[in-house]
């Protein structure tokens, strides 16, 4: 893979999804699990150099992400997403010397062998006193008998940097976490805010009903009363027919003449 098209895969990263909106999607609205590109570049911050992991640290400071319940380096995550498979026994090694970069071309495929001889060519062996041994780290603590810890790579670690590490990474899972409590208070307060309208506006219902049925029995209470009065005056008026029936009656009985 050229530098150019992984660059242009490196361009989704400007946009990162969402972590908590990812987890909301999966958990909440059930679309599916992210895929791993999705999670891989939703991790990644990239700099006109390096490619810095955002995620998680493993215990040797470096960039590390969970696929399926296993935690694995995400240099090499990197390497089978965008360069290819790792043959067996070969690690992926940085050219860049960072241990959180997963720029594919920072990285490259070596043996164990071919480890050792890049770190001793770049004056990081492991044996004090070495051909070209740095007596500092990369952030100026000093590889003091207390501030080294040898890897189980041989090379060695910096405590008081692998302890900062891991608190930025602690730091940024407890800001992730805090965010998407905050997130989820919101949406319940949401949730209650709505189910208290509901029952108010049930409450107002019940009330307008309450009166029109109040209302009905009065009407049907005046309808009762007054209902013989009509009757009565319904019966007292003859109607159209009857008037004419009458007529009939005077004029067979030779009355009403002019
Ligand atoms: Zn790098
Ligand atoms: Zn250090």
């Amino acid at each position: 893979m050229t530098d150019e098209s992984i660059e242009k895969l490196g361009q989704a990263a400007e946009k990162p999804l969402k972590r908590c909106d990812a987890d909301f999607n999966r958990k909440v609205l059930k679309l599916g699990k992210e895929t791993l590109q999705q999670r891989f570049w939703a991790r990644v911050k990239k700099t006109k150099t390096c490619w810095l992991w955002t995620g998680s640290v493993d215990d040797y400071g470096y960039a590390s992400m969970t696929v399926n319940y296993k935690h694995k380096k995400a240099s090499r995550i990197s390497h089978e997403l965008f360069v290819g498979p790792i043959p067996d026994g070969l690690s992926v090694l940085h050219h860049c010397d960072n241990p959180l970069c997963v720029r594919p071309i920072h990285l490259w495929l070596g043996t164990q062998l071919d480890n050792n001889q890049d770190r001793e060519k770049k004056g990081r062996g492991a044996h004090y006193g070495g051909k070209g041994n740095k007596t500092h780290c990369a952030n100026g603590h000093q590889y003091s008998k207390e501030n080294t810890r040898i890897a189980f790579d041989g090379m060695r670690r910096c405590r008081q940097c692998a302890a900062k590490t891991r608190k930025l990474s602690q730091e940024r899972i407890e800001t992730r976490h805090k965010k998407e409590r905050q997130d989820l208070i919101a949406r319940l307060r949401e949730a209650e805010q709505l189910v208290q309208d509901f029952r108010d506006g049930v409450k107002e219902n019940t009330k307008r009903l309450e009166a029109a049925e109040a209302k009905s029995a009065e009407l049907a209470a005046a309808l009762k009363l007054v209902t013989p009065a009509v009757e009565k005056y319904m019966m007292a008026i003859p109607s159209h027919d009857d008037i004419k029936i009458l007529q009939a009656c005077v004029k067979a009985l030779g009355g009403g003449d002019k």
